[in-house]
C-alpha cells in the first residue's frame, strides 16, 4: 500500500485549493467536488497531454464536442434504459439505500455497512435501478420531454460516426476523440473524486475492420498503460486487469482495465474495449440510417469494430496527486512535496522577492515575472519569509522558484532553485528564458 492515505490528499486538496466539495457554505452535495484554483490547472494540464497523445500526436483521430442532451432514442439503442441499472436495497433497520452487490457477506445473508443490521436479500429482493440523471426538455414535464444527462460521452460519437467520416473524407481505421462530463446516479459513490455523480470522460472511439480489432485493441492498450507511466506514475502502482468473461459488458467483447494503486486499493482508471460493431449497429437498427462502409479496395460493405480507450479525467488526477505526493526530512523537517510530472504541474515557477519593502527588488521581481508569464504559468509571491515560501511552492508541485535579492540589482542574477533536487542555480536574468526552455518549460 502507498504510505500516503486519503485523508492526507484530502486535506492538501482543500488547503492548497486544488478541490473542494460542491456548495460547501451550504454542508455540501453528496460526493459533487469543485476543482479549485490549482485543480482546474490540474485538471487542463491531464486533458491536454491527453489530447496530445490522442489526437496531435497521431494522424488518424478526430476530436469531437458533443452535447451532453442528447435525443431519448439513443439510450433505448444504446441499451441504457432497459440495462444501465444497479440493483438496489433499502435496511430494514435504518432505511439507508445500498447496491445489493456491494453490501458485506454472503449470497442472501448480508449486512447493512452502516448500522450493521441483517439484509435478507430473499424476502427483501433487490429493484433495479437506472443510473440515467434525469430532467426535461422545453416547458413541459411529462414523459414525452424526458431527456438523459449523458452517462458516457462514447454515445455521441457514435451517432457521429457518419458525420465525421464523411466531413474529414476519412478511411478505416481512424478515431474519434472527445473530452467532456457524463453523469451517473450512483448509488454508492465514494473515494473523494474517485467515484462521483457527475464526472469528466476522455474516450475515443477507434473504427477498425473487425478482423483487426484484436490487433489493434493490444496496440491501444499499451498506448495507453505508456501515457499513463510517461506523465510520471510509478510503474509498480500501474497494472493491467482482463476482464473476466462474466464481468464483461454486454457490448463488449474483450476489455481491459489499467489500475492504479490507490491508499483504498487497486483500482480501475481506465477501460479499453472491444466493443465489437454493438452501438453502429443498435443506432444503425434504431434510426433506420446505413451506418455501413464501403471498403474502396474490395468493395464490401460491413460494420467497422470498435476499440475504446475510456478513461475518467477526475480519477487520473486523484492518481496522479496520490503518487506525485511526498514528505521528507529537510534539516530536522518536514517537507512536503508534489513531485507532478512537469507538464501536469499547475504551476511552473514562481518569483519571489527576498525582501518586499525594498522597491527595487520588488520592482524588478515584477518585471521578470510578467516577463516570463507570456511563455509559462507562473506566480508572483511575497506574503511570508522565503523558507516558507520554498515549502508552499513546494507543497503544490511548482517545478521552479526564481528569487531576487539584494546581490540581484549588482549582477543581474537570480536564484534558480529546482523543485524535486532543492539544487539553487544562479542565472543572469538574461538567461532566464533559456534556462527554463533547456528545462523543456517555457
Ligand atoms: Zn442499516
Amino acid at each position: 500500500m502507498p504510505e500516503v492515505s486519503m485523508d492526507t490528499i484530502v486535506s492538501l486538496c482543500k488547503r492548497r485549493g486544488f478541490v473542494f466539495q460542491s456548495s460547501e457554505i451550504y454542508g455540501g452535495l453528496g460526493s459533487v467536488w469543485d476543482y479549485g484554483p490549482l485543480g482546474v490547472e490540474l485538471k487542463k494540464n491531464i486533458k491536454n497531454a491527453w489530447w496530445c497523445s490522442v489526437i496531435y500526436e497521431r494522424d488518424d483521430v478526430e476530436g469531437l464536442d458533443s452535447a451532453i442532451l442528447m435525443h431519448p432514442a439513443v439510450w433505448k439503442a444504446s441499451g441504457h434504459i432497459e440495462g444501465f441499472t444497479d440493483p438496489l436495497v433499502d435496511c430494514p433497520a435504518c432505511r439507508k439505500r445500498f447496491r445489493a452487490d456491494h453490501l458485506p457477506g454472503e449470497g442472501n445473508c448480508r449486512r447493512c455497512p452502516d448500522c450493521g443490521a441483517e439484509i435478507d436479500l430473499e424476502n427483501n429482493p433487490p429493484r433495479m435501478f437506472n443510473l440515467m440523471l434525469k430532467t426535461f426538455l422545453g416547458p413541459v414535464e411529462d414523459s414525452s420531454s424526458t431527456v438523459y444527462l449523458r452517462p458516457e460521452t462514447a454515445q455521441g460519437i457514435f451517432v457521429n460516426f457518419a458525420n465525421v467520416r464523411n466531413s474529414r473524407f476519412r478511411k478505416l481505421p481512424f478515431g474519434i476523440a472527445q473530452i467532456g462530463k457524463s453523469f451517473r446516479n450512483e448509488i454508492t459513490p465514494g473515494n473523494f473524486i474517485f467515484r462521483t455523480r457527475e464526472f469528466e470522460q476522455m474516450e475515443a472511439e477507434y473504427f477498425v475492420k473487425p478482423e483487426d480489432a484484436g490487433v489493434v485493441h493490444q496496440e491501444w492498450i499499451k498506448q495507453r498503460q505508456e501515457w499513463y507511466l510517461n506523465l510520471g506514475i510509478q510503474p509498480e502502482r500501474l497494472r493491467l486487469r482482463e476482464h473476466a468473461s462474466n464481468e464483461l459488458a454486454h457490448y463488449a467483447q474483450a476489455c481491459t482495465d489499467i489500475e492504479y494503486l490507490f491508499p483504498f486499493g487497486w483500482s480501475e482508471l481506465e477501460g479499453i474495449a472491444n466493443r465489437r460493431d454493438f452501438d453502429l449497429r443498435q443506432h444503425a437498427e434504431h434510426s433506420g440510417k446505413d451506418l455501413t462502409y464501403l471498403d474502396p479496395a474490395t468493395k464490401e460493405r460491413f460494420l467497422p469494430y470498435v476499440i475504446e480507450p475510456s478513461g475518467g479525467v477526475d480519477r487520473a488526477a486523484l492518481a496522479f496527486l496520490v503518487d506525485a505526493y511526498r514528505e521528507e526530512e529537510v534539516k530536522g523537517s518536514k517537507r512536503v512535496v508534489l513531485g507532478l510530472h512537469p507538464e501536469l504541474a499547475p504551476i511552473k515557477a514562481a518569483v519571489l522577492p527576498l525582501l518586499r519593502n525594498r522597491p527595487e527588488i520588488v520592482e524588478m521581481s515584477r518585471k521578470i515575472y510578467t516577463g516570463l508569464r507570456k511563455k509559462i504559468v507562473v506566480k508572483y509571491d511575497d506574503t511570508g519569509a522565503i523558507g516558507k515560501l520554498y515549502r508552499r511552492q513546494d507543497e503544490i508541485g511548482t517545478l521552479y522558484c526564481v528569487t531576487v535579492d539584494v546581490q540581484s540589482l549588482e549582477d543581474n542574477q537570480v536564484t534558480v532553485r529546482e523543485r524535486d533536487t532543492m539544487r539553487q542555480d544562479r542565472i543572469n536574468v538574461e538567461r532566464l528564458n533559456e534556462y527554463l526552455t533547456d528545462k523543456g518549460l517555457a
